[in-house]
């Protein structure tokens, strides 16, 4: 399938690694020019190299910390104009709901619910005045199904979710389209470290921590950056005009759910 897309312009945030590059892959396999980010240069530049040498499109790729208004700020500056919006950055760390403060969660909201609505405040507006944009913000599956130790992110993505709902319908009509994405447990370095906690934890191998998270999900196996990758690049694409605000999980099966 043609995604229609060839020759636009994506922002891909956190996409030295794991979903996000595997975003930015599928994008650029469609033929979309990137600008991708993440804090670390060298990884960085590696994959840029990378997705430039097998896709042959133009990649620019800026250090920083997506999370902090400096951050967005030098990303934006280089980006310039863009048609295509994927927010990404790390997930807050797991605890007991007694442990976290106020300041864990304004840490956490300023990374997983300010940052993705200041990088669509930004950039919304050129997409309104061009008629064509799309955004795909990475959530999680923990907002359909809460994880009990996850519950600065659940806050966090909820609002943003709740957030994205609204704003979704009041810019469609101008041809920009904003859906979530919500992965449940991919084959990452994130994965890596849940399971490398629970290999910890319960004095196990971290082949057999993960082989045991694998059997509860119903696909009896994690997810792909690849998989995962396709689907942002569908609802990046020509073909996605009309589906609007929606919530789509890719979790194999795991969260238990009619709808
Ligand atoms: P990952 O494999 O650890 O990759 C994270 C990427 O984001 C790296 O490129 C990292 O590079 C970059 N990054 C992290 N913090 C950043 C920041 N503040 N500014 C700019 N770049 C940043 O993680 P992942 O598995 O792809 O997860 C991506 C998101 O999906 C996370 O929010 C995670 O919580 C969520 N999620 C993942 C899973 C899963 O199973 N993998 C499931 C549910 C939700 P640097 O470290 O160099 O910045």
């Amino acid at each position: 399938m043609d995604l229609g897309i060839k020759g636009r312009r994506a922002l891909v945030c956190a996409s030295s690694k794991g979903l996000g590059r595997g975003c930015a892959e599928a994008l650029a396999e469609a033929g979309v020019d990137l600008v991708i980010n993440a804090r670390g240069a060298e990884a960085l530049e590696a994959t840029a190299a990378a997705i430039q040498s097998a896709h042959g499109v133009s990649v620019t790729a800026v250090a920083s910390d997506i999370t902090t208004e400096a951050g967005r700020d030098t990303v934006l500056d280089a980006a310039g104009d863009l048609d295509i919006l994927v927010t990404n950055a790390g997930g807050p760390p797991p605890g007991l709901w007694s442990d976290w403060g106020r300041e864990d969660f304004i840490a956490a909201l300023d990374a997983n619910m300010l940052t993705p609505i200041a990088l669509m405040t930004a950039l919304m507006p050129k997409m309104i005045d061009r008629g064509w944009g799309r955004v795909v913000n990475i959530t999680s599956q923990s907002v359909k199904a809460p994880i009990p130790q996850l519950g600065l992110s659940n806050a966090a993505r909820t609002g943003l979710t709740g957030y994205v709902a609204g704003t979704a319908r009041q810019v469609a009509p101008f041809g920009v389209i904003v859906n979530n994405l919500l992965p449940g447990i991919h084959a990452t370095d994130r994965a890596d470290a849940l399971d490398g906690g629970v290999s910890q934890k319960e004095g196990i191998s971290i082949e057999q921590a993960r082989a045991n998270r694998a059997a509860t999900i119903p696909a009896r196996r994690y997810g792909t950056a690849e998989e995962f990758g396709a689907m942002c690049a569908f609802l990046c694409s020509e073909r996605a005009g009309f589906i609007v605000g929606q919530n789509i999980l890719l979790d194999g099966g795991g969260t238990n759910a009619t709808i």
